[in-house]
């Protein structure tokens, strides 16, 4: 047993580093474990949301703002479902950043910010006693809180009994291409395509391809550039970058923030649907969430009873709208081809219209960090 942390988070993606360096920048002992090793390619669409922009440059600090220079600017986000095509300005801007580099990037200020940083490690269980012990494959460690970050599918995820949802299939690519700075929607019987342009390994730009379907619709990515005309002939001059990576299952949850008396971030706490490209943005702000909500405890000013409570109700405020937002209009892609002619029609002729319906799908602004 190692000497006690006051925080241990485990999983090192957007929402537990986030929150590894937020309780490191409030003061906090913390050890962040993850199974996996960085850089490493991720199945992500690879879209950031403008709201959690600011949030992100300030977890990454002054050693990694290169990461945010780099990256790509998406001004539009154009949508083709029934032979139509919807068209939203994306205002402010959202970035778009490879998966590859922006894991990277926080785990590496996460470090810079003091935190005690393991790769290829994997957490077993957890337990409360006095505080947390915690197994993993590299020993036992204890602290007197837990942050759960581990993503949507982990060990410990499975356990709580989620898996009662459909179950899509994700594949993705980078392919060398060209493509204008917005983020497309190509909509297919059983799922749909994401494409737009990413920073390469090089500086050049690449189109990244994530496609999110039902198993059996497509076996390969280059099944899913044929389930539609336009993205077919699109994609005919496009050459795949590395070969495409898929995870199986993805599956839809509701948000539940705390587990017993340990903290939820990120996908951990519930899984959004992916064509809203809101998951990175509230992996972010709910890791920072998680990790100032347990500050009062951790200084002995409160129970921790209600830190949880403070973490569930701020979560409820500013984070839990987007779940609720993302699952209306997935109800709507279900509904006949017919009666989401008028919307459709309605939300072509009306940027502001197809605006108001990008914003609900956002996450409210509170203060943060
Ligand atoms: C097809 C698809 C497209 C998407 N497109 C977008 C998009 O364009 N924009 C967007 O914002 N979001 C998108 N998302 C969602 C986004 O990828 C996630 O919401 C985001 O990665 C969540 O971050 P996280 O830190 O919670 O989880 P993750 O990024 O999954 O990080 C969890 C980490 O925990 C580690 N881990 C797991 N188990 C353990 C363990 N037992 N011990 C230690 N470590 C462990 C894992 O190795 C992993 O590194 C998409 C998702 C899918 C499936």
């Amino acid at each position: 047993m190692t000497q006690p942390y006051d925080l241990i988070v485990i999983g090192g993606g957007p929402a537990g580093t986030s929150a590894a360096i937020t309780a490191a920048r409030e003061g906090w002992r913390v050890l962040l474990l993850e199974r996996g090793r960085f850089p490493r390619h991720k199945v992500c669409g690879e879209f950031v949301s403008a709201e959690s922009l600011a949030l992100l440059k300030w977890l990454l600090g002054d050693a990694e703002q290169d990461l945010l220079q780099r990256s790509l600017q998406l001004s539009e986000s154009r949508i083709f479902l029934d032979g139509r095509t919807v068209r939203i300005p994306v205002n402010p801007p959202a970035a778009s950043i490879a998966r590859y580099d922006l894991d990277l990037a926080l785990w590496n200020a996460a470090q810079k910010t003091g935190v005690t940083a393991l790769q290829e490690t994997t957490v077993q269980g957890i337990e409360r006693e006095n505080g947390f012990r915690v197994s993993a494959s590299a020993g036992e460690f204890c602290a007197g809180a837990v942050i759960n970050a581990s993503g949507r599918w982990s060990n410990l995820r499975r356990a709580e009994n989620h898996s009662s949802g459909f179950r899509w299939l994700g594949l993705k690519a980078h392919f060398h291409g060209t493509m204008e700075p917005s983020v497309d929607l190509y909509f297919f019987d059983g799922g749909y395509c994401g494409v737009q342009p990413v920073r390469g390994p090089a500086g050049e730009t690449l189109v990244n391809v994530c496609a999110l379907f039902r198993p059996g619709v497509a076996a390969t990515l280059e099944d899913v550039l044929h389930c539609h005309p336009l993205l077919e002939a699109r994609s005919r001059s496009w050459t795949a970058a590395f070969s495409p990576l898929s995870t199986f299952p993805v599956i839809l949850q509701d948000p539940r923030p705390v587990s017993g008396h340990v903290l939820n971030a990120g996908d951990a706490a519930g899984f959004v649907d992916p064509f809203v490209g809101d998951g990175i943005s509230l992996a972010l702000r709910g890791g920072n969430m998680a990790a100032r909500s347990l500050s009062p405890f951790l200084r002995g000013e409160c129970e921790q009873e209600q830190s949880l409570e403070e973490y569930t109700q701020s979560y409820r405020r500013a984070l839990r709208p987007v779940y609720r937002a993302s699952s209306l209009l997935r109800k709507f892609l279900g509904v006949p081809r017919g009666l989401r002619a008028p919307f459709l029609s309605a939300c072509e002729n009306s940027p502001r219209l197809a605006s108001y319906l990008l914003e609900a799908t956002r996450s409210r602004s509170v203060e943060l960090y």
